[in-house]
This record gives C-alpha cells, structure tokens and sequence, in this order.
C-alpha cells in the first residue's frame, strides 16, 4: 500500500516558509498505480491542492479540501542520439538531486539551475530560472493528468506557454493538471551559459579558466549557499516579488529619474527587466521586521518568517512594501510564491 492518507495534518515542515497552516486531509502518493484512487479521493473532498516541495507557497490560511503531496521517484535516459539525450524524471523527484544525476550521466544542460529547492514536477509551474538559464531552454516535454476527470496529457514547450517565472500550469487554464513526469533535452557537448557576471567572478575567484558543466554547477552552489538563506535555518519561499518586465522607454525613463535603477534584458528589444530588490530596498524595508514577518537583512526581496509568523501578517507586510514601491516608482509588483 504505497498511498498514504493523513488527517488533520501541520503542513509546517512541508512548506519552506515553515508556516503553521494545517491540511484536513493529506494524500501522499508515491506510485503513480495509485493515481487512480488518489484522484478519486480528491474528487471526494475537493479543492485539492497539489503539494511538491513547498518551497514557493505561502499559505495565508488552512487550505480547504485535499492536499496532495507528490512523492512520484525515478529519473531514467531514454534515448540519446547524435550527442543529444532525452531524459526523463519523475515529479517528486528532489530538483537538485535529478540536477545532479544529469552531470553524474555527463550531461549538460542544468548546471545552472543547481541547488533550487523543490521537486521537479513544480520547475516548469513557474519556469524555474537562475543564473542566466530558464528551465524552458531545457525543456522536452512533460506528461500531466487532469484532476477533473483523470485524462492524460502530454504538453509540448508550446502547450506549456512558458515566459518569465510563467506557465499555462500557474493560470487559470493550466490548474486542473496534475504533472507527473517532465522530460529534458541535454547534451553531451558542453552548452555553457556564462553570461552572469557574478557566475564568472566566481569561477574567475576559484581559478578555473576553462570550466565544465561540473565547475559550473559547484560554482552555482557555492554562491547560493553565501547568498540565499537557508530555509532550514529561517523559513522563507525565494524571491518573493517577480522582477517586473515593462517598456525599455518607460524603464529608462525611470532609471533616469532614479540613478542606480538596474535595468535587465526584458527578453525582447522593446521590454526590460527591472531590479525589484532595489526599489524596495530604496523604499528602507531592507532588514525591517514586524513581530515574526520580515524582509532578510542581506536581500530586499526574500520575505522571512522569524519563527512564529503566519501566511496573513506576511501578506499583509508584502502588501505594504507593493503600496511603497507603487507610490516611489509607479511600479506594480507580482509575487512570485504561489499564495494559498
Ligand atoms: C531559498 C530558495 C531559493 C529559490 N531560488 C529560486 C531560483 O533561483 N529560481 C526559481 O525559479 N525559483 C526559486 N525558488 C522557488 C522554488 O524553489 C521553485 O519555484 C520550485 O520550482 C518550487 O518547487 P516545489 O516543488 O517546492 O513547488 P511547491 O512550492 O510545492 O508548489 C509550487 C506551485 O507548483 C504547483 N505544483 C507543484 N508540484 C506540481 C505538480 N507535480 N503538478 C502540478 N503542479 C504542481 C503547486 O500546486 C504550486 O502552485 C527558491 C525558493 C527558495 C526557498
């Protein structure tokens, strides 16, 4: 019997906010044989909320329904042709650690995407990104079933409707599928991506001159464990707002207004990307700390939970901080986590 059913059930240690919110049921579902009566579970006591890693949710109350947790395993190469090799994971599977099982198959690819928590069935809900990769650029296909009626279905890159920490699966549309199994297209040939400055400073500081996906990807994790914290340590989702994307025009118009405003590529020639951490760390809320909610002292744009705060008094310090940065800049915010 490989699904488990749980009731009444803190959801503290399955979220990385580490936010006390409790589930009314809880399905663990480890073998994908048990789909079936997974899904007829939660037809039983809907909405049901799928549940990866926790690590970019923010429950501002208990969720109602069921909550199902996805613990699917295996990662396997299924074929490889002319340098290039399908691989596919499970979505339970731990992300960093089916990173890791690619270099370990001398793949490349993924390096850059090392060490971002979670599990691989959630990396293309937001298209995860870091460090001048997106998980899009990866990405082969991936097999969902619907939580309405238990169909299958296999997404291509263009079903999927991916754009900046953005899919179909984070709409409206895309929210009754349940993914199961996401493929990647790799390659054996070095395709490394080395256009973030603080990746090369890195590389640069460790003396590899001429790096393989394996330096890159110790590279990666070596800047992430000095600057992300750790939510095991202090419990937090990420990046908590989205950088905004707006008219290369209007961006420089207010980089004008405000020196020092760092402008990205936007992803076409008419947009660019904005630096959400600078706006609010402009706006004094670097460090700042109500009760248990707070912004991290070294990064503007990762909220943190001290200990005992719940998912409404981080909203609420959140909605405070989008209220400054839209009365200085005139810039709407976006959170990134998924809110509850
Ligand atoms: C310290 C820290 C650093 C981070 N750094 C980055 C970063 O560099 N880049 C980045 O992009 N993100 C980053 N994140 C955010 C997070 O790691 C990613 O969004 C990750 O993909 C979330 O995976 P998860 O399994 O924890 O998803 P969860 O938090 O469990 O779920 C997130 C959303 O995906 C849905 N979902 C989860 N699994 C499935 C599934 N199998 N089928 C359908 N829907 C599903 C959930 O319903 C929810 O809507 C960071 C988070 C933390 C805490």
């Amino acid at each position: 019997m490989a699904l488990i059913v749980r009731r009444a059930v803190s959801l503290k240690t399955l979220n990385s906010f580490g936010i006390d919110a409790r589930a009314a049921r809880l399905i663990e579902l480890r073998e994908s044989a048990d789909l079936p009566t997974a899904l007829a579970l939660l037809r039983e006591h809907p909405p049901a909320l799928v549940l990866g890693g926790g690590s970019n949710l923010l429950f501002s109350r208990d969720p109602p329904g069921t909550v199902l947790r996805v613990m699917l395993g295996g990662c396997r190469l299924l074929c490889e042709r002319a340098g290039e090799a399908l691989v596919e994971a499970a979505a339970g599977e731990n992300w960093h650690a089916f990173v890791d099982w690619t270099l370990g198959q001398g793949l490349n690819g993924l390096e850059n995407l090392s060490l971002i928590p979670g599990s691989v069935g959630a990396a293309p809900v937001q298209n995860v990104g870091a460090y001048g990769v997106e998980v899009c650029e990866r990405f082969d296909s991936l097999d969902a079933v619907s939580l309405h009626d238990g169909a299958t279905r296999r997404f291509d890159a263009a079903d999927c409707g991916f754009s900046y920490r953005d899919s179909v699966f984070r709409r409206s549309a895309g929210a009754q599928w349940l993914i199961t199994a996401v493929r990647f297209r790799l390659s054996r040939t070095p395709q490394l991506r080395l256009d973030y400055g603080e990746l090369r400073d890195e590389l640069r500081a460790r003396g590899v001159a001429s790096p393989g996906a394996h330096e890159v990807a110790e590279a990666v994790c070596a800047i992430r464990r000095r600057k992300l914290p750790d939510p095991a340590g202090i419990g937090n989702a990420g990046s908590f707002f989205k950088n905004p994307i707006v008219e290369r025009a209007r961006a420089e118009r207010l980089a004008e207004a405000h020196p020092g405003l760092p402008l990205y590529p936007g992803g076409s020639p008419a947009t660019a990307k904005l630096s959400a951490a600078w706006m609010i760390e402009r706006c004094g809320w670097k460090g700042y700390r109500d009760g248990d909610a707070g912004v991290h002292e070294r990064h503007a744009l990762v909220l943190v939970n001290h200990g005992h705060a719940n998912g409404a008094q981080i909203l609420a310090l959140a909605a405070r901080i989008r209220e400054s940065v839209r009365r200085r800049f005139g810039i709407e915010l976006e959170p990134e986590p998924v809110v509850v």
